[in-house]
């Protein structure tokens, strides 16, 4: 996802000591499998700057071609591991990335935005397994994760994802984000499409090479989910959002539902993930002048 206007970082502490343990209890393998593929686009392989990430910028409109492949990898993985139903879900800018007449007719895809259950749209339809591709680490991720809080709105969404009780089976993206993840899920599957070398700079694979290795990830994430489990945050949530500018978090502490912290930051306290979700989709929805 890529917010020019709002949201900067997400804080998500946890009131419930021990309640980031997650609980194995997936059953036999079911013969039906859907699988839900979240594509976000700053860890797609090549991307390093926004002359790629948006409509403005002079590679948007291959790198929209690049994303798709990825995309269409992982739903080839999909495939091959017996997925019997697969959403794509487009979850980056504007949410109208990816080029939907190259997916197979039996794909669904999930457009634009605002959406309640945000970049995992669709997680609360009957899901075995969920897939990350393009994913990438919070950009001011603080650099010690302590026990029982994260950050980065990467594992906002991991965590709503166990909400629903999916675990997630694999991610693509660069290996700041593989590691995130990782960390607080465990070895899951992951496609390494670059290494960061800044904010700004990568060591990528080819797009070819990065849709090589996904689908290949993807199915061994596939074939072997018995052994994820959904990451489970138990209620309620203490959700912390920064904003880049003041006016919001002003604006936002007149409804009693949030706390001013600092200049730019807000608190709110949600009953589950799936409500703080959708609180957090208003926030950065939200605008007086908002059409239809
Ligand atoms: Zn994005």
């Amino acid at each position: 996802m890529f917010r020019q206007r709002l949201l900067v970082i997400v804080v998500l502490s946890l009131l419930v000591a021990g309640s980031t343990i997650a609980s194995r209890e997936q059953a036999a393998q079911p013969a039906r499998l859907k699988v839900l593929i979240s594509v976000d686009m700053e860890g797609v392989a090549g991307v390093v700057t926004s002359e790629q990430l948006g409509p403005t910028g002079f590679e948007y409109g291959r790198f929209r071609e690049f994303m798709t492949r990825e995309a269409l990898a992982a739903v080839e993985g999909a495939r091959a591991a017996g997925a019997t139903e697969i959403v794509v879900a487009d979850a980056h800018g504007n949410g109208q990335n990816l080029l939907i007449e190259q997916f197979p007719d039996d794909v669904r895809v999930i457009r634009s935005w605002p959406r309640k259950l945000s970049m995992v749209a669709g997680v609360d339809e009957g899901v075995d397994a969920l897939v990350f591709i393009g994913y990438h680490a919070g950009s001011n991720n603080p650099a010690g994760v302590r026990a029982h809080t994260f950050s980065s709105a990467t594992l906002t969404r991991v965590a709503l994802n166990g909400h629903f009780g999916v675990p997630v089976v694999m991610i693509a993206g660069d290996d700041a984000a593989i590691a995130e993840v990782r960390r607080a899920v465990g070895e899951i599957e992951a496609a390494e499409t670059k290494r960061s070398l800044g904010f700004h700079s990568a060591n990528t694979l080819t797009p070819q090479a990065a849709a090589a290795e996904i689908r290949r990830r993807v199915e061994a994430g596939l074939r072997g989910r018995q052994r994820f489990s959904p990451y489970r945050v138990g209620g309620p949530v203490t959700v912390d959002v920064s904003f880049k500018n003041y006016m919001p978090a002003e604006v936002l502490t007149y409804l009693p539902l949030f706390e001013r912290t600092d200049s730019h930051s807000i608190r709110f306290s949600a009953a589950d993930m799936a409500q703080a979700s959708a609180i957090m989709a208003f926030i950065t929805g939200y605008s007086p002048d908002i059409t239809p």
